[in-house]
């Protein structure tokens, strides 16, 4: 409707290299990525070339070690740059960000033996992650599930079926968390299963509300036999493992959804300058203004929060409550904010023909994956006021 530009988004970046991958970002968000967007989410197409350009270009490791062929990026920076990709397409920003809570586990916890053989391919030689820890019978309470791992001599062989597998079917690792011992959290350990082990297989994708181009598939394993030397971390650690992956892991659907939150203000921002009813542009109506001003201010302050948790992390300081937090907000504001953005454009709004409602249906998402609101404020409580009685 109009050639007004989005203003860029105001970043604080700590370094001149920093300001220089969050350009690259946007360049290749500009060319390779926004153009296919639309029709490609329309069609549940994955883009795995942007991937593979990602890989190439040292974006699907950027907050790990130089020495494994990451990025060695503070979360601050890490963060933003999942953010613009996400304002680019969701599938793309969720997609890395999931790679990266794939990762986590031999990065935190492997050996160094076990990082020098697979980080490597995993953060810059083009592989794909998906991380494993939800089952049909066991979402919110992961510690519930059934998945197992026994041990065989030197291998472990691994029965069950992980539920709403991001990258599902098509990713080359799964980080799988399985039980090797005891009912709950304890008696669970983490493995890394290669996506052509004999015996894993994928069904085909969940037909999804949105974020239709990123696959989500149950994974079966089928006595998947791996060797000792894919457990990562000590056996009963698994949990812990799975956790503390998530703690990081909610601070990139955090920026994410501030990703989608601003791309639905910078349309509808565009959509009410072009738009012209009793005889001016939409945007000059108060009711609109005010409307457009809240949308921003949710999505400073859901940036501000995200970066206050980066930045606690990056100085080593305890940061799983504000991750919750940050998560909690920076999704409720997605959701909001998309939902406004369909308003303000009106009947188009509602149309396919603009991507206002396409971020809607992706904004939705982002409250439940990696802990559903609702778990975040039971961690948020927790920290507040300890544990629940039982
Ligand atoms: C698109 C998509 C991608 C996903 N990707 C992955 C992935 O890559 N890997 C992975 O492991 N999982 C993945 N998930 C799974 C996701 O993490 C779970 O869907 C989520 O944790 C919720 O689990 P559930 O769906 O079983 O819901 P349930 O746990 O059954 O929850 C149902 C409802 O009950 C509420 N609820 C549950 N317990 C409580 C409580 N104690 N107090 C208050 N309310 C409660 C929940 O908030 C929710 O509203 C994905 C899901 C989706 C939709």
């Amino acid at each position: 409707m109009s050639d007004r530009a989005p203003q860029p988004v105001d970043r604080q970046l700590p370094t001149d290299e920093a300001r220089d991958l969050i350009s690259l970002v946007r360049d290749i968000a500009q060319r390779e990525i926004v153009p296919g967007a639309a029709q490609e989410e329309g069609a549940g197409r994955f883009p795995r070339e942007v991937f593979s350009l990602l890989s190439d270009s040292g974006l699907l490791g950027l907050p790990y070690d130089a020495e494994f062929g990451g990025g060695e990026q503070p979360y601050e920076v890490y963060l933003q740059v999942l953010e613009e990709l996400a304002a680019a397409r969701l599938t793309v920003g969720l997609g890395v960000s999931v790679h990266t809570l794939a990762s986590y586990a031999p990065a935190a916890y492997g050996t160094k033996e076990q990082q020098a053989e697979y980080l490597p391919a995993m953060l810059g030689g083009g592989l794909l992650g998906a991380y494993c820890l939800s089952e049909p019978a066991s979402g919110s309470d992961a510690a519930s599930l059934r998945t197992k791992a026994v041990r065989d001599g030197d291998d472990w062989v691994i029965t069950g079926t992980k539920a709403w597998i991001t990258h599902g079917g098509i990713a080359d690792f799964y980080t799988v968390m399985a039980r090797t011992g005891e009912e709950g959290p304890r008696g669970i350990t983490a493995f890394l299963v290669p996506g052509d082990a004999d015996g894993l297989s994928a069904a085909a994708p969940e037909k999804k509300m949105g974020l239709k181009g990123s696959p989500t598939a149950q994974v079966h394993l089928d006595g998947v036999r791996v060797p000792d030397a894919r457990r990562i971390g000590d056996e009963g650690q698994g949990f812990a493992i799975a956790l503390s992956a998530l703690d990081s892991g909610r601070l990139g659907i955090a920026a994410c959804a501030i990703g989608v939150a601003q791309a639905a203000l910078d349309e509808a921002v565009s959509y009410a300058a072009g738009r012209r009813q009793f005889g001016k542009p939409i945007v000059d109506f108060q009711g609109l203004r005010f409307m457009l001003a809240d949308m921003a201010t949710q999505i400073e302050a859901g940036r501000a929060l995200y970066l206050t948790a980066a930045r606690l992390r990056d100085a080593g300081l305890p940061f799983a409550k504000q991750a919750a937090m940050a998560k909690l907000h920076c999704t409720d504001t997605a959701m909001r904010v998309t939902t406004d953005a369909v308003q303000l454009l009106g009947g188009y709004g509602y149309t396919a023909d603009f991507p206002a409602e396409r971020y809607m249906r992706e904004a939705k998402v982002l409250q439940i994956v990696e802990g559903t609101n609702q778990i975040q404020r039971m961690v948020i409580a927790r920290h507040l006021a300890g544990p629940e009685e039982r």
